[in-house]
């Protein structure tokens, strides 16, 4: 489908201003997490956001973005309101403040015909009222969802209005505003294992420091953003490289995961605290399969016992939030499901669960593998959320250190 591979890049003219369609934005209810996610990726591509706005879903709103953005020019991007429900009346305000009518557009009604065949579904009247676009827009392909975009470029000026969904408005500017690597001016590094604090240290006297970006990430692992000029990466990487997990961006679990499967082995987690985040984060990402083999989340002292063979005497003795435990499991896990590595999580997420000596955020990581055997303490100091993501990202820091040492 041409339209698919529709490039508006060339399009794009200053101003940009970007507009977030939505009462719950405004009732704080809700962030708007699209427009900075696109402000970031237009600024990347050379055309930085001259506004954001966030305006609610009531009629006139729309209309008034559309009638300034008439008489200033420039490019507008609208999320929000284009669903099928009737209070989704982004598409009326726009063919009202265009002047023109809604006209049924035959390229997207057969997006949406394709889709239902496709699901194996019957949708109602409110999805094919998503076919209807002011006459003389374009359609933009959504690979997402029913509801396309609405496209309208004229000399000097750019409109996009596109479904407020996350996901679907994400999938469409990837696809309308591609990034390429040469296009980009910086690029994404993932560290783990030290903070804010210790980077700003280890670079104290590195040339060109301000122009990195450091956004700390509890969960994935921290985002260093390094700018492709004015930074000698060679030598940032040299000063990082004890905590340089990736300088593509990706993911912690995908580095991981990519290091087990150059050596094609295997990985089995047992979890206590985390009730199966470990797992669910490993496997989010695609192509998981071929390397992670299972879990079990024993958050029971019977079912440490029973199905990793934690020997009750040790739970007994030192707790189920200790050394031994940690230990106990990953090796329960590493024998049961048959893995090359295995690793185990125990810990007090919070807010109660505190014992003498073991306060809330204590946590016991341990990992089992050929010939390698590892322990972890840790004290994580955030709410329950916060403590069980730092639990997993502290353990698959430990199996991405003990991988890189591995022989
Ligand atoms: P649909 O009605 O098909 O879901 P839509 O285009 O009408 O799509 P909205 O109804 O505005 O979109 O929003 C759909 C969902 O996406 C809502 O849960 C909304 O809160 C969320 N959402 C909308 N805009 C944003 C935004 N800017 N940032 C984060 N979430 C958003
Ligand atoms: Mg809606």
């Amino acid at each position: 489908m041409a339209a698919d591979r529709l490039d508006l890049r060339p399009r794009l003219v200053a101003p940009v201003r970007l507009a977030a369609l939505g009462d719950e934005l405004l009732r704080g209810e809700r962030a708007d997490t699209n427009s900075p996610w696109l402000a970031a990726r237009l600024a990347a591509l050379g055309h930085p956001v001259a506004s954001i706005v966030q305006v609610p879903d009531r009629r006139g709103a729309a209309a008034d973005l559309l009638a300034r953005w008439r008489e200033e020019g420039g490019t507008l991007v609208v999320g929000g309101g284009l669903g099928p429900t009737p209070d989704d009346a982004t598409r009326e305000e726009i063919a009202t403040g265009l002047g023109v009518p809604l006209v049924e557009h035959p390229r997207a009604a057969a997006w949406i015909r394709e889709r239902e065949a496709r699901l194996e579904r019957r949708f109602g009247p409110g999805t094919l009222r998503q076919a209807l676009l002011p006459a003389g827009c374009e359609p933009v392909f959504n690979p997402l969802g029913t509801a396309p975009g609405i496209c309208h470029a004229a000399a000097g000026r750019l409109l996009l209005v596109l479904p407020g969904v996350p996901h679907e408005y994400r999938a469409i500017c990837e696809a309308v505003f591609p990034l390429d690597a040469a296009a980009a001016a910086a690029e994404d590094w993932t560290l783990s294992g030290l903070g804010e604090d210790r980077l700003a240290g280890e670079l104290a006297d590195f040339p060109g420091r301000e122009a990195l970006g450091f956004y700390p990430n509890l969960a994935q692992g921290h985002r260093l953003r390094v700018p492709l000029a004015g930074v000698d990466r060679e030598a940032l990487a040299a000063r990082l490289a004890p905590w340089l997990v990736s300088q593509r961006g990706e993911s912690l679990a995908a580095v991981v995961l990519d290091l087990l499967r150059a050596r094609g082995e295997t990985l089995a987690v047992a979890e206590s605290c985390t009730g199966g985040l470990l797992g669910a984060r490993l496997t989010a990402v695609p192509g998981a399969s071929d390397v992670f083999l299972g879990g079990v989340v024993s958050y029971a002292d019977t079912v440490k016992t029973r199905l990793l063979d934690v020997p009750a005497g040790r739970i007994a003795d030192d707790g189920a939030v200790s050394e031994a435990v940690a230990r106990a499991m990953a090796r329960g896990a590493r024998a049961r499901l048959d893995g090359d590595w295995a690793l185990a999580v125990t810990g007090i997420a919070g807010p109660g669960g505190a014992r003498p000596g073991k306060p809330v955020g204590t946590l016991h990581l341990a990992l089992a593998g050929p010939g390698v055997e590892r322990h972890e303490r840790h004290q994580a100091g955030w709410d329950r959320d916060g403590n069980r993501d730092f639990a997993v990202r502290q353990a698959l820091t430990l199996l991405w250190r003990s991988l890189r040492e591995a022989p």
